[in-house]
This record gives C-alpha cells, structure tokens and sequence, in this order.
C-alpha cells in the first residue's frame, strides 16, 4: 500500500499507531536486552551490509520497515538499558522522544526568534534554568543548545578565544590536565590553536589539577611569549568522575585575566543534588560551561548546552558584532537571543523541547532524585568493591563513576573486564590512568537502579574469585599445535 508524503488524518494516525507499537516494544522490553552485542562480530557484519543499500524507487511497507528497524536497533551495545555502566550512559527518558516526535511533526524554526517565539521562548527558559538554577551564573547569563557536549566546547572555545586574544590566536594557550575530556582539545584545534598550545597541567595523585603547576606554566608560557588565555576545569571527569579544584581554578584565572571554562559534560547536572552542589562549588565563578543533558538530564542523544557569563561573548565570537548588537538583537525579539547569531548553526530545531517536555512532565525533584539515586549507588558500589580482596580501588568516587584494577596487574584486569561484559547483563568499559589499565563503572542512566547495580557487583565478585581453569602457561601447551 503507498503512502503518500502528505498522508490524511485518518492515516497519519494509523502510521503514528504502528510506530508507537514498536517503541512501546521496544523500550518496554529494554531491561531484559543483552547489554551488548557478545562477541559474534558475523552477526553485525551481515546486518551493516544489508542497511548499506540505498533506497528503492518505489513505497516500502511502514510495518516490515518497522521490522527491519528493530532490528537494526537491537544490533547495538544497549545504551539505554539499566546494565550500560560504560563509557558516560545516557538513558534516554521516554517523554523527552515524545517532546522530539511533537517538535519534529509541527517543526518550527528556531535559529531565530521571530519565527516562532514562543517555541523560542521555551528554549530560552530551558537555557535560563540551567545558567540560573543549575549553573548559578548571575542574571544576564545565558547561552545556546547544540547537538552535545563537544559543539558546545567549540562554541566556548572560540568565545574565549575572541575576547581574549582577537584575530591574532597564533600564541594562544589553553590549560588542561591529561584527565580532560579530548573534545577540548579537538575543539581547540578547530578553533585554530596549535596543538602544541593545548598544554596538559600536572595533577595530583588524587588525579585533580594541580593548581601550582597550572600557575608556574602560565607563568613560564607567558615568558616564553605564549598568550594564556583558558583554563578548562573538569566537574566530573570521564574516566573517573573526579572533580577539579574549581575554586581555585576560578581564582587563578581571575588573577590572571584569563577564561575560566568548566567542563560539565558529565557532571554538571548533579549540581541539582545537594551532595553534588557541594562537589561542584566554584561552576557559578565560571564563564562559560557545557552541560550534556543527554546525559545527566536522561535526554536523547543530540541534546547538549553551553551556558555562558556573558551571551554577547559568544554573539560577538559567532556573529562578529559588539555586545551593542547582541542587545539589539534581544530587543528586537522580545527579549529572545537569536540562537543562529550564538553558534555556528543557522537552522536548528527547538531542541529545548526535549529538556522542557520532561522537565514539565516529571518535575525537577524527580531529576533530582534520580541523580541522589546514583550518587547512593556508586557509594555503595565503591564500599562493596573495596571489600573485594582481588581489587584495587584507588579513588573515592566525586560523583557517580567508581573505577577499579585487579591487584595482580592490567593483564589481569583486561580479562577480568572482558569476563564481565560476557555476562552481557552489564557492560562496562575501560580507560588507561597513569599508564595503568582501569575498569570504570559509570552510574548514570535513569533505568539504573539497586538491582542491577548488585547483579553487576555479584558478576565482579564472581568474576574475580574465578581462577582460571587452566594456568596461562597450560593453556598455551594444550592449544599449541603438537610437534611432529
Ligand atoms: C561526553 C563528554 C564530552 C563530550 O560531549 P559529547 O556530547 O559526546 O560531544 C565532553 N566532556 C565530558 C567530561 C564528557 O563526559
């Protein structure tokens, strides 16, 4: 049967209904997906092959699409299940893919204000609650949505590097610590600094920046005739979670007039939790900070933020105008910033919609909530894995990211990950930290909960008392091929 491209009312709703039917399916049946694919690479191959054919000239079928869609789906490590604890989760509520269903079907324009204001309007409250109330950023602050975390860097970046340094960006230096998350590094690099300018500041053993040897490398690069003009303190690691000094951070750029980014692409939305405000105190000194909501806010995919001091930064980085023209610019949209002038896209969808459904729907104490959910967690999961004679557990967690090595070293501890993750009712991943191999469990999606945090600990549990059946050594006698 065809479809057309406009379909009428009646059919509209019987295409919805067959869609819903399968993400209902779907996202119902998520807890008891495998958390990943297993190691039968074959599977995937065959699959990828069959999904790289173009389109056909002529109408499929929506149902057997459908089909073919789940699964295309189910070929994936599980991101949105309760057992992936790797890399940073993110869940995905449903009500924030019902907020992109309505945006994508009434589709308004949202690179500039005028178009559709009061879509503009929701965007912009939505950016406000997250410089405002999770960010503490003073009045006037403001900023944009972006795809994620590493194209709200970039836009930072390049608001940092504007106003600090002008057009002549050749000497421009940018602070990190070798925990920073790549993309400001990668960022940087798109915004024209020299990789060699990215300088990675010492840490303690804590793994946190330290801030004596941030001051003696600012101090020296200034010497040697470099132009600091960023420092990037992480509020939350990826490999560990760990929490940067921010206070001092702020105090040190402040002193010396240089950009103080946080990085809250992983932790930034704890600061809703009083445990996480507490960590986190020194992100409202910042001047700009990214923020993933579609991480720590439970969002899809595709939906990140910058926060910033001063929105006419960005304008004048984006748009090449003063702060005059940004207020200009807010006056002639009913107090609404045109996003297209803060960021390098012109159209873009009202991404807010996929924050403020929920946020609307669900409230903010259930945010809340959910992340004081994981922070207990993770306590428990650090207090269950230091009582675990085979593990070496370093650091005392920050936020909700526990990572652990096997005492007897990263041979061991590679085997021991790969033992865990072929439980596949849990998937966790790895990261290397002073040239040692690290499991790191990181608790974040909102179907997380106690039971599957037990289930993976007692797989750990078992997983490390587990003596191979046969020695290494063994092993490799019995399999080698026999002499003649
Ligand atoms: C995930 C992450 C990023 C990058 O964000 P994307 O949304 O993946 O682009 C940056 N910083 C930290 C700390 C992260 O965890």
């Amino acid at each position: 049967m065809e479809c057309p491209l406009e379909p009428n009312r009646a059919a509209m709703a019987k295409l919805g209904t067959l869609v819903l039917d399968h993400v209902v399916d779907f996202v119902a049946g998520i807890a008891d997906h495998p958390a990943s694919m297993g190691r039968d690479a074959d599977a995937a191959a065959g699959l990828v092959k069959g999904f790289l054919e173009p389109p056909p000239e002529h109408p499929g079928e929506l149902s057997a699409l459908l089909d073919r869609l789940d699964v295309a789906a189910s070929c994936a490590l599980e991101t949105a299940g309760p057992g992936y604890l790797a890399f940073v989760p993110g869940g995905g509520v449903y009500s924030a893919a019902l907020a992109a269903f309505y945006g994508n079907a009434v589709n308004r324009y949202g690179g500039l204000a005028f178009a559709a204001p009061a879509m503009a309007a929701i965007e912009e409250s939505v950016i406000q609650w997250m410089a405002r109330d999770v960010c503490l950023l003073p009045e006037g602050s403001g900023g944009l949505l972006t795809t994620g975390g590493s194209m709200a860097a970039l836009s930072a970046v390049v608001a940092a590097r504007h106003r600090l340094l002008g057009e002549e960006i050749s000497d421009g230096s940018v602070y990190v610590t070798p925990h920073t998350h790549h993309s400001i590094a990668k960022t940087a690099r798109l915004a024209g600094i020299r990789a060699r300018n990215v300088r990675e500041v010492a840490c303690t053993p804590d793994l946190r920046m330290d801030v004596e040897s941030l001051a003696d490398a600012i101090r020296d690069d200034r010497l040697a005739g470099l132009r600091p003009f960023l420092v990037v303190g992480s509020a939350g690691t990826t490999s560990t979670g760990t929490v940067d000094p921010l206070p001092e951070l702020a105090d040190l750029a402040e002193r010396e007039g240089i950009w103080f980014h946080v990085d809250g692409a992983y932790g930034g939305f704890f600061q809703l939790t009083e445990r996480g405000r507490e960590r986190l105190t020194g992100v409202e000194r910042a001047d700009s900070v990214v923020l993933d909501p579609h991480k720590t806010l439970f969002a899809p995919f595709g939906t990140g933020a910058l926060v910033v001091r001063d929105p006419a930064s960005l304008y004048a980085a984006h748009e090449g105008g003063g702060s005059h023209r940004y207020l200009r610019d807010v006056e002639a949209s009913h107090g609404l910033p045109n996003y297209a002038h803060l960021g390098p896209e012109l159209t873009h969808d009202i991404r807010g919609l996929r924050a403020w459904l929920p946020l609307h729907l669900h409230g903010v104490a259930a945010f809340r909530d959910a992340l004081d959910e994981k922070l207990d967690l993770t306590q428990y999961a650090y207090e269950r894995l230091i009582a675990n004679p085979a593990l070496d557990v370093p650091w005392r967690p920050d936020l909700s990211t526990v990572a652990f090595r096997c005492r007897d070293g990263d041979k061991e501890t590679l085997r021991l990950l790969v033992r865990i993750n072929d439980s596949q009712r849990v998937f966790l991943s790895r990261t290397a930290i002073d040239d040692r191999q690290v499991i790191r469990m990181c608790i974040v999606s909102h179907r997380t909960h106690q039971d599957r945090i037990e289930e993976a600990l007692d797989i750990i549990d078992n997983a490390t008392s587990q003596r191979p059946a046969l020695s290494e050594r063994q092993r490799r006698r019995s399999t080698a091929p026999q002499g003649r």
